[in-house]
């Protein structure tokens, strides 16, 4: 099952020529869940990957730069005469934001729902859920932890023949718990390996809850809206600094750190080598950037630099 993050908007606050505002897409199989919907969201997919009929849309919280490309993308959904429901998870609040922009809406005529959780709200999809917790920012702010349900144990089949259950349906039958030929399958199915874990920080100062969200995730997205030499006007506005996220990262044993929501005062480069001197695993995605979350046992996830000749050849 293809797994993987699409950075559509990797600035905070302020777009710049190079970097929209945050919009993080996660593709799993068919399914399309889009993280924040920043100005310019829809724009940015469109010159891209394209415009999916994402499934959901998570709101880690409302600040301005978080949300502002949601009414185009949704009137844009009903112009193409979209079918398929949509739901809009987020705070407490979400209704009432969108209720403000009713005016502007109008009403939709494809099933959309808006749902708000509380931290420790998990929705559940198939084969995976998304889980809310609450991040240290100005007022309530979301992370999110996209985990999957745990795999069966590896099947050992040459010693299941060995100990005389022979190939066939017998072996189906060892699968689903059944004692064959007096071997149980235990003895011969490995424990339940744990699926693939992205953790997605939203705006947050460093917070316990990333860190323990983030135990072992394949993929931390982190913001790292500072540099450490302004620590002190991180601290005022409730954002993290690149050493910080990084330090948290190893903390957290992340196999990935993927850094965002990157402010127009540093270069990315600084950010990057700030972070990579605590933790080697970082990425500072650029606009458009994908990384690819294999299962543990088929390699690291992977940051893939953005080909636009390849997406205007896949178009
Ligand atoms: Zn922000
Ligand atoms: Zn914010």
């Amino acid at each position: 099952m293809d797994l993987s993050l699409f950075f559509a908007g990797t600035a905070g606050s302020v777009p710049t020529a190079r970097r929209g505002l945050p919009a993080l897409l996660i593709r799993r199989g068919g399914d399309r869940l889009l993280f924040d919907c920043g100005e310019g969201t829809q724009r940015q997919l469109v010159r891209t990957v394209g415009l999916p009929e994402i499934d959901a849309v998570f709101l880690t919280h409302f600040h301005l730069d978080h949300w502002l490309g949601l009414p185009g993308m949704l009137k844009s959904f009903e112009l193409r005469d979209r079918e398929k429901p949509l739901t809009l998870f987020g705070p407490r609040g979400t209704t009432e934001l969108l209720a403000t922009m009713r005016r502007v809406l109008g009403r939709l005529r494809y099933p959309f729902a808006i749902h708000e959780l509380d931290a420790g709200d998990a929705v559940e999809f198939d084969g995976y859920e998304v889980a809310a917790f609450n991040v240290r920012h100005r007022g309530s702010a979301f992370g999110y932890a996209l985990v999957e349900d745990a795999r069966p144990g590896r099947f050992d089949a040459e010693l299941a023949t060995a100990l005389g259950v022979p190939f066939g349906p017998d072996f189906g039958r060892l699968q689903r718990g059944e004692t064959v030929n007096g071997v149980s399958p235990e003895q011969v199915i490995g424990p339940d390996r744990p699926g693939r874990k992205i953790v997605v920080s939203g705006d947050t100062a460093p917070c316990e809850m990333v860190r323990v969200a983030a135990h072992e995730a394949d993929v931390l997205v982190h913001e790292a809206t500072f540099l450490h030499e302004d620590l002190a006007r991180a601290q005022e506005t409730g954002h993290s600094t690149a050493r910080q996220a990084a330090e948290l990262a190893a903390d957290a044993q992340v196999r990935l750190l993927a850094l965002t929501h990157l402010s127009t005062r540093y270069a990315a480069r600084d950010i990057r080598e700030e972070a990579r001197a605590v933790f080697a695993r970082t990425e500072v995605p650029r606009d458009f950037d994908t990384v690819e979350v294999p299962l543990p046992e088929k390699g690291e996830p992977e940051l893939i630099r953005f080909d636009p000749e390849g997406a205007e050849a896949a178009r």
